[in-house]
């Protein structure tokens, strides 16, 4: 591991600062129309899409670069680079790789443009853990195919224009990650019905979809008709150093030095408590850790070693870290700890309790803590199967 920056990547990061000085007004006090100008500065600058090749409309960024961006942004609490998250994460590099042409001009300019927004259409009632179990099914008629079953948990459903969709083309197959397809679709199609689900914290962030004899172009098929579950793997790979599960958790813990700075344990500040100061220095710990540990992935993925699964084990940490600093903000305040947003006595218009709320967002998104130690045990240290 190499802990220096060339003067180059130095001259980066100052570049990244400026700009922020310059641009971004503190958390509370940006006008209500400011994320309109902030992703139209940021894709001015070539920072949406910053690693994507020029030919698609990004900047050709390196790995470190792009940590650089990550690592500033959240230091400032800016707003994210884009509004589809996934649309940048995933479906963006997917698309890239495998997309036709056409497909290429129509859906990159508006993901970097952030015009669209993309949901992630994989889970089923009964398959999320075993995802290559998926039943949702996809029949051909003539230039197109007809879409019937059913996905449960898609983020962003509810105000999304597009969803990067998983069926089953083919029933008769041996192994059963053979047979899936990936298709685009548009969520205002005939056919698709979106079900709001509410979470613990009063959110409809999720839903239920349900599809009847949903047609789809042929045309907007994603890779090869049987090659689904590679052209999910191979996009969800695009960054695997897991650096970004790492960034994000600088702006809560600053959040939470500010939260113990301001309350006060019996008559002083809790930040002068030793064990708020110690609970606080673990957490640290923790993150500088996962940080150096990133780094190391990193580090390998520069010099071009192969990666295996190793994003687990920062996602594994950052899953349990981020419910004890939620479940200590909150304790730190008793019952006030507790109210949401409109409660008379909530703390920092209770985002800690709604982010205690929001446990699941963390530990089951993207596969659970038992999944990731699986992984972690076959593909990392080298256990027998499961
Ligand atoms: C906030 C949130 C957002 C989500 N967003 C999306 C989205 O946008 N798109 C999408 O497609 N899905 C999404 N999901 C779904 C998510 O990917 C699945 O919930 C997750 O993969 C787990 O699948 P499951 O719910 O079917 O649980 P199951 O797979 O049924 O798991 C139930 C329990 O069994 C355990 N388990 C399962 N298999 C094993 C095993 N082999 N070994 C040991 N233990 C096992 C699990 O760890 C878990 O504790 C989201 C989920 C949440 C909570």
């Amino acid at each position: 591991m190499d802990f220096d920056y060339t003067p180059e990547e130095q001259a980066f990061r100052e570049e990244v600062r400026s700009f922020l000085k310059d641009n971004l007004p503190p958390k509370g006090e940006r006008p209500k129309d400011f994320l309109k100008t902030w992703l139209e500065q940021v894709r001015e600058k070539g920072w949406v899409g910053f690693s994507w090749p020029k030919e698609f409309g990004g900047s050709d960024g390196g790995l470190i670069e792009q940590t650089i961006l990550r690592e500033e942004m959240a230091l400032a609490k800016a707003p994210p680079l884009g509004t589809s998250f996934m649309g940048l994460a995933w479906v963006g590099p997917g698309i890239m790789q495998y997309g036709t042409e056409a497909q290429k001009q129509k859906f990159i300019p508006d993901i970097l443009d952030s015009k669209v927004t993309w949901c992630t259409g994989y889970s089923e009632p009964n398959h999320g853990s075993d995802l290559a179990a998926i039943q949702c099914k996809a029949v051909k008629d003539g230039d197109h195919y007809v879409v019937n079953g059913q996905k449960i948990w898609t983020t962003g459903a509810p105000w999304s224009q597009w969803i990067i969709l998983l069926v089953r083309t083919d029933f008769e197959v041996e192994s059963k990650h053979d047979g899936i397809t990936c298709l685009l679709v548009p969520m205002d199609s005939e056919g698709l019905e979106v079900r709001p689900i509410e979470n613990m914290a009063g959110d409809k962030h999720f839903a239920e979809i349900f599809f009847t004899d949903v047609r789809v172009p042929i045309d907007n098929r994603l890779g090869d008709e049987g090659e689904g579950w590679n052209v999910t793997v191979s996009a969800l790979a695009n960054e695997r150093s897991s650096i970004g599960e790492v960034t994000q958790m600088f702006e809560k813990l600053d959040n939470l030095k500010e939260l113990v700075r301001s309350t006060r344990k019996q008559g002083k500040p809790a930040s002068e408590d030793p064990d708020v100061r110690r609970t606080i220095a673990r957490f640290e710990m923790k993150i500088a850790a996962m940080k150096y540990n990133g780094l190391r992935y990193l580090t390998k993925q520069i010099k071009g070693e192969p990666l295996t699964s190793e994003t687990s084990v920062n996602k594994l940490h950052r899953a349990s870290l981020e419910i004890e600093m939620d479940d200590f903000a909150v304790a730190l305040n008793g019952e006030a700890g507790l109210q949401l947003s409109g409660g008379e006595a909530a703390i920092d218009g209770g985002t800690w309790s709604k982010s205690a709320l929001n446990w699941p967002n963390v530990v089951i998104g993207g596969g659970t803590p038992n999944i990731q130690k699986n992984i972690i045990a076959e593909r990392i240290l080298g256990q027998p199967k499961d």
